[in-house]
């Protein structure tokens, strides 16, 4: 596989200066703070979410800590949206060299109360929607002959989980996904990788009744929630040239729950 970066055996602040990325759902949580973390590896980070002030207002806090940043309202769930964001970000920048497929949601409940929306909702947004974005950047990245693909799986798409079966599959999906688009895109010099998280300290996560926790915490080795940081040190990894020999595969970021 083609190098999509000069050799390193080191991060730094420059590790991945001149590099676009792009981070879905980085308004908050997990991508949020990706974003922070790429921006100070020298990334130029598109900052994406529904939220156009959101998103404004993350780029700003970018800028102002000495990181480089613009703002992209686009929902991923819908397609044309995908395709203007990203030609807007290919528009202003040339070029997108890491993708992180972040946006996601969750519609709990039990299988047979799930309603056909619960189900549509989660399989558009977190499946479809970084087919969406894959598929518009991995044009791009294919005439560039470099490029980095990175998706937020979860522990629960590997394993499953009651009260979750929109959500495990939507995560299922995404690492089918991550391994076909791998092989499809490797000779072109593309890496696709997904990353699993266990339990996260985010908003999505703060919702769950305080015995859910309770009980998740119990079955965690590492005897601690992970944190945002966690998962976005992984996907710096990711997208740094210390992976550069590493497609298709799933890391999970969990304590140890799922092994
Ligand atoms: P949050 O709910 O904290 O943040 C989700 C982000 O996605 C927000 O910025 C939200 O912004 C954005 N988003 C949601 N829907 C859309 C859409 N249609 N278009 C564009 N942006 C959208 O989630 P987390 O940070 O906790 O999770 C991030 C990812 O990590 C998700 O894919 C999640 O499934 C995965 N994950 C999280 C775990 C955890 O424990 N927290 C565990 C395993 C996986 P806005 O609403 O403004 O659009």
């Amino acid at each position: 596989m083609n190098s999509i970066l000069p050799s390193s055996n080191a991060l730094t602040t420059r590790t991945l200066e001149g590099k676009v990325a792009l981070v879905t759902g980085s308004a908050r949580g997990i991508g949020k703070i990706t974003a922070e973390t790429l921006a100070h590896h020298g990334a130029q980070v598109c900052v994406v979410s529904r939220n156009e002030q959101a998103c404004v207002t993350v780029a700003e806090e970018i800028e102002r800590s000495g990181g480089k940043a613009a703002p992209f309202s686009c929902d991923v769930s819908d397609s044309a949206s995908v395709e203007r964001a990203i030609e807007t970000v290919l528009q202003k920048f040339g070029a997108v060299h890491i993708l992180v497929n972040n946006a996601g949601i969750t519609r709990d409940t039990l299988l047979v109360r799930m309603k056909d929306d619960d189900w549509n909702a989660v399989i558009q947004t977190n499946l479809s929607g970084a087919f969406y974005c894959s598929r518009s950047v991995a044009k791009a990245m294919m005439k560039q002959r470099e490029g980095r693909i990175i998706n937020l799986a979860s522990i629960v798409g590997i394993i499953g989980n009651a009260g979750q079966a929109n959500y495990a599959a939507s995560k299922a999906g995404i690492i089918g996904l991550t391994k076909s688009m791998a092989k499809e895109l490797a000779s072109r010099g593309i890496a696709v990788n997904a990353v699993a998280p266990g339990f996260i300290e985010t908003e999505m996560t703060d919702k769950l009744p305080e015995k859910v926790k309770a009980e998740l915490l119990g079955q965690i080795p590492a005897g601690a929630f992970g944190t945002p940081q966690d998962v976005a040190n992984v996907i710096l990894f990711l997208a740094s040239p210390l992976a550069r020999y590493i497609t298709g595969q799933v890391l999970n970021v969990d304590g140890g729950m799922v092994m």
